[in-house]
């Protein structure tokens, strides 16, 4: 019997300090390489949908670790996408509107800034202006996002090395800047498959493909965000490295409270979830983080009213009959989803400002 615990400590003692990962690293290792993904007003019920419409095949379901987290701004109880990505990124609560700024207007150091300096290498992507509120948040520093002319300056003399959206616009005649800060870009104006390169020597590569926001998953999109998040990801490989990746248009899909469109650009970014986590489980040092900065349109799913022939109405449970509460932005709670090293840290309720924090802890 003694024998037995014996061999049984031994086996443990083992385990305990064995090659096995625990969990495929989920608990403590760190991860080298850190992708957020932000479904810009990607809510509970936005990603229930996808359930519904996909039969649940959808890529959520294969995240290890989820929590919950607060979205309130500093200014508001409903944040906008400015403070909302800048707690992400900054991590500190702050007034709608503002891009990389404290209440009182001073710059905040970002994650892009801060991980650069421990050498990682950067990048944004978005289906929206890279010089969008929520890319702008990871880059520069303004009073209000509506500055966007000011934002893409701002871009070209930040510490990202590869970004791709739309945008072009705001980039007119700064090929100077271009030129003195090392950038190669390519202001196509027109969706178009983005080359799938690894770095070569020590240039930074943009692609800005619309004059300003991108088209529609249902339009003319076509594989852009899965395409440049692979060329990202395919750049910045070799080394350490933080990737942001916007679904920028769930929002827009809330806004216009217009359910087809939310739903096609849940789809557009489930496929890049499912490319990030094919990568991730290959590579094995890669921490994915999903969530949200806020959700849009106070999207309902509720059973469809039905008139029988006795002119009363019923509720059909078998039937989804979507419905949205509000053009704007809701205060719901909003889900975060982790894989890979260091995704145990990410369970739990907290604020936004937490991602910052937790995936600083978890930077090497
Ligand atoms: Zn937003």
């Amino acid at each position: 019997m003694k024998k037995a615990v014996y061999s049984l400590i031994i086996l443990l003692g083992i385990a305990g300090c064995s090659t096995i990962p625990k969990t495929q690293g989920h608990g403590t290792k760190k991860p080298k390489r850190i992708i957020l993904l932000i479904g810009d007003g990607m809510g509970l019920t936005q990603i229930s949908s996808l359930y519904v419409e996909s039969d649940n095949t959808t890529n959520f379901n294969r995240f290890t670790h989820v929590g919950l987290m607060n979205p309130k701004s500093a200014s508001h109880k409903i944040t906008d996408s400015a403070a909302g990505a800048t707690a992400f990124a900054c991590g500190k609560k702050t007034y709608n509107g503002a891009i990389g700024m404290g209440p009182d207007t001073t710059s905040i150091p970002n994650l892009v800034e801060i991980l650069s300096a421990r050498k990682y290498e950067t990048g944004v992507v978005a289906t929206s202006a890279i010089t969008h509120a929520t890319p702008a948040s990871f880059y520069s520093h303004t009073i209000h996002r509506k500055l966007e002319y000011d934002i893409a300056g701002q871009l070209l003399k930040s510490d990202i090395d590869f970004f791709a959206g739309g945008g072009s616009k705001y980039f007119a005649h700064r090929e100077s800047d271009m030129k003195l800060y090392n950038w190669t870009i390519d202001s196509s104006k027109s969706v178009q498959p983005i080359p799938v390169k690894s770095r070569q020597g020590a240039e930074r590569l943009g692609y800005l493909l619309g004059e300003n926001g991108l088209p529609t998953a249902q339009t003319d999109r076509g594989n852009f965000l899965h395409n440049a998040s692979e060329a990202a990801i395919t750049f910045l490989d070799k080394s350490k490295y933080f990737l942001m990746i916007e679904g920028s248009q769930i929002d827009w899909g809330g806004h216009a409270n217009d359910y087809s469109y939310v739903n096609s650009e849940m789809k557009d970014f489930d496929k890049v979830l499912g490319y990030v986590l094919d990568y991730a489980e290959k590579d094995g040092e890669t921490l994915i983080i999903v969530t949200a900065d806020h959700e849009t349109g106070g999207l309902a799913l509720n059973p469809k009213a039905e008139t029988d022939l006795q002119g009363k109405t019923n509720r059909n449970y078998d039937s989804i009959e979507p419905s949205f509460t509000t053009g704007g932005h809701t205060a719901a709670l909003i889900p975060v989803f982790a894989y890979g090293p260091g995704a145990a840290h990410f369970t739990g309720m907290y604020e936004n400002t937490d991602i910052f924090k937790k995936i600083l802890e978890l930077a090497r």
